[in-house]
């Protein structure tokens, strides 16, 4: 199943797909809750999609001009995990880490499918990085390796996008990974039941401008999926809706000699396999 937002009469709407054309979720029933993780918490997925199935073809709306919205616009947390492939890490020349890197980012830095990606005024160091999103659907602390799948409602794409000098600037990586409208997320969530477990397999990777820089695989992960909530469950509540980013593959601009920075005007699509593709323009900031 594949879970959309969208903007409808500037608020934010649920939609499942269904091929070409969505579900509109609210205009089904306007008592469904219109955020996904308010859904994952009263646990009426299963019911949402049972109704979007028999939703008569001519009820569908089309799906090409809707807006998108990140699946997620206010998680309650975004987790983000650093140096996660060990091609990534050696081609920054860090070290590999025996601990999951974990830091954090804001819903402010964060775009939907199609919405400009802005460089900011203050640097052009505005690299891109491939990710695997992993969306948390069951509240859970203290989750053991072993059932940490089943906590995962599902899985998105990520551009984690980064000004690197201002990522460098400190020891904390926040600064850089912050500016405003500087990420993407989406298209759609895709539920954990349509890919393989812990989304492990896929073929990932960056396109600028239609050529290709960087291409991984997830299976490439120095911590995978599982290992990821186990940790970050260790420390604090993973709540509905919570968002761990799992890190980029090899073939960022900051490793290349030059570096290759994004450009205003560039398209920039980041693409997992069984998916989808997330793509943005760069455009400078007013
Ligand atoms: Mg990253």
């Amino acid at each position: 199943m594949r879970l959309i937002t969208f903007e409808k009469d500037g608020r934010p709407a649920l939609g499942i797909v269904r091929g070409e054309r969505v579900a509109d979720i609210s205009a089904l029933d306007p008592d469904v809750p219109q955020d996904w993780p308010t859904v994952f918490a009263k646990g009426v997925l299963e019911r949402l999609r049972a109704m979007s199935e028999s939703v008569p073809e001519e009820r569908l709306i089309p799906y090409e001009g809707l807006r998108l919205l990140p699946p997620i616009p206010q998680p309650p947390k975004i987790l983000c995990v650093g140096l996660n492939y060990t091609d990534h890490a050696e081609e920054t020349g860090a070290k590999i880490p025996t601990i999951p890197i974990f830091f954090i980012r804001f819903p402010t830095s964060i775009v939907g499918h199609e919405a400009p990606l802005v460089m900011p005024k203050a640097s052009d160091n505005f690299d891109f990085e491939a990710e695997l999103m992993v969306v948390i659907g069951h509240e859970g602390r203290h989750i053991p390796k072993e059932r940490a799948l089943d906590h995962v409602a599902g899985y998105s794409c990520f551009n984690d996008g980064s000004l690197r000098d201002f990522q460098k600037h400190t020891v904390q990586w926040t600064m850089g990974k912050n500016f405003d409208n500087s990420g993407s997320f989406g298209p759609e969530i895709v539920t954990a039941d349509d890919l393989p477990p812990g989304a492990s397999g896929l073929r990932i990777g960056t396109r600028i401008n239609g050529e290709v820089v960087q291409d991984g695989r997830t299976d490439d992960m120095i911590f995978d999926v599982a290992t990821l909530v186990e940790a970050a469950s260790e420390v604090m509540t993973l709540e509905p809706g919570t968002v761990i980013a799992t890190g980029t593959p090899a073939g960022v601009g900051l490793g290349r000699k030059p570096p290759l920075w994004m450009k205003v005007g560039d398209v920039v699509e980041v693409e997992i396999e069984g998916i989808g593709t997330l793509r943005n323009t760069v455009e400078r900031e007013a």
